[in-house]
């Protein structure tokens, strides 16, 4: 048995994902637990990492755990 499957764990159930509203598209979303990765140029803006509601990670924990929802 994996760690997802004893925990139940996914990114849409943890608390730092961001469902994006705005920009949403399908079942994917932004992981907000670090910083935005740098871009090359100075100009360029980071960028959140892009998870989907079948992704999760070790930082995930039920401590970290929603009601599914961004907050
Ligand atoms: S990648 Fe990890 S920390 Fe980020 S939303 Fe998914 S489970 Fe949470």
């Amino acid at each position: 048995m994996s760690f997802a499957d004893s925990t139940d764990a996914a990114c849409t159930k943890c608390k730092f994902f961001d469902n994006h509203a705005a920009k949403a598209h399908g079942d994917e979303g932004l992981c907000r637990f670090n910083p935005p990765v740098t871009q090359p140029s100075a100009e360029a803006h980071g960028l959140w990492p892009v998870v989907s509601s079948t992704d999760w990670c070790g930082h995930f924990s039920k401590d970290a755990m929603t009601t599914g929802m961004a907050n």
